[in-house]
């Protein structure tokens, strides 16, 4: 004989419902607002809207911390961690514009060029950070990392797919162009990046210790880097650091080998 089936209570169903439903939010706001609702001192509708605010609250943030991890920062600064005063050769009028990101709605670039430490990373992330907080989905890659995993999509036959992954972020930022040699046929694949997302309008933020007009040296191959420049610079912003690395900040002249009284 089967057991008697018995109905689970409306508050056991209505948990499982949540849970079912994926809404962790309210359902431990409940038993609260059941109470507020009997006792007179909440309307049913206000309750609803308070439980659904918060489930929407959760949402938002899950999603922030989702688009976060898949931009893959090296590390997490905003243009409030910026000090300005250590670097003024960067045009900060310039940066505060193109966080508002009506670069991106434009497809427009960035390129940052300037020697180490002086905050290029920095600042591609910082504006990378804006971008993530406006829904958009941002990719962070360090350029010769990215031109090895093309390569290796390239030899697996799997290539057509990797550019859809590259093509599809809304901002991709491509760190230290330059510093590694990427040979001839990662300069092609760099190439074909740009051009890609060039024909998209989708943006780009490029860092760099090469000037634009050296990329032939670094790249080995003078055709194909001034093609990648001549892309990325068609409707780009380009901001030249020239100021000290802000590692060695806290190093002295001495250290560094200044003569005392030599002046800047
Ligand atoms: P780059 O990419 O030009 O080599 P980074 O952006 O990686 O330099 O900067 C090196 C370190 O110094 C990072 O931790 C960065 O946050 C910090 N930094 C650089 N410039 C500034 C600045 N003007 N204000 C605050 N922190 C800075
Ligand atoms: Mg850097």
């Amino acid at each position: 004989m089967s057991a008697p089936r018995v109905q689970a209570s409306p508050l056991n169903r209505l948990n499982a419902n949540l849970e079912a439903l994926g809404l962790d939010a309210v359902a431990p706001m409940v038993p609260d607002y059941v109470r507020l609702v009997a006792d007179g001192e909440r309307d049913l509708v206000s309750a609803m809207l308070d439980m659904t605010d918060a489930q929407l609250a959760s949402k938002t943030r899950a999603d922030d911390e989702r688009r976060m991890r898949m931009a893959n920062f090296p590390f997490v600064k905003t243009l409030a961690d910026f000090d300005w005063a250590f670097q003024p050769s960067v045009p900060r009028g310039v940066v505060e514009e193109l966080a508002t990101l009506a670069f991106m709605e434009r497809g427009d670039n960035v390129v940052l060029v300037g020697s180490p430490g002086v905050g290029k990373t920095h600042l591609a992330v910082s504006l990378g950070y804006e971008g993530v907080m406006a829904h958009r989905q941002v990719y962070f890659a360090d350029c010769a990392g990215m031109v090895a995993d093309l390569r290796s999509h390239d030899d697996k036959g799997t290539l057509a797919r990797r550019w859809r992954f590259y093509e599809h972020c809304s901002l991709l930022i491509v760190d230290e162009l330059g510093y590694l040699d990427i040979g001839k046929r990662g300069a092609d694949l760099l190439f074909q990046l740009v051009n890609r997302r060039y024909r998209l309008k989708r943006s780009t933020i490029v860092t760099t210790n090469v000037g634009i007009g050296r990329w032939g040296e670094v790249l080995g191959d003078g055709v194909t880097a001034s093609a990648i420049a001549d892309r990325l610079c068609h409707h780009c912003t380009i901001i030249r650091i020239t100021g000290r690395s802000y590692r060695l900040k806290d190093v002295g002249a001495a250290e560094m080998g200044v003569e005392e009284g030599a002046g800047e």
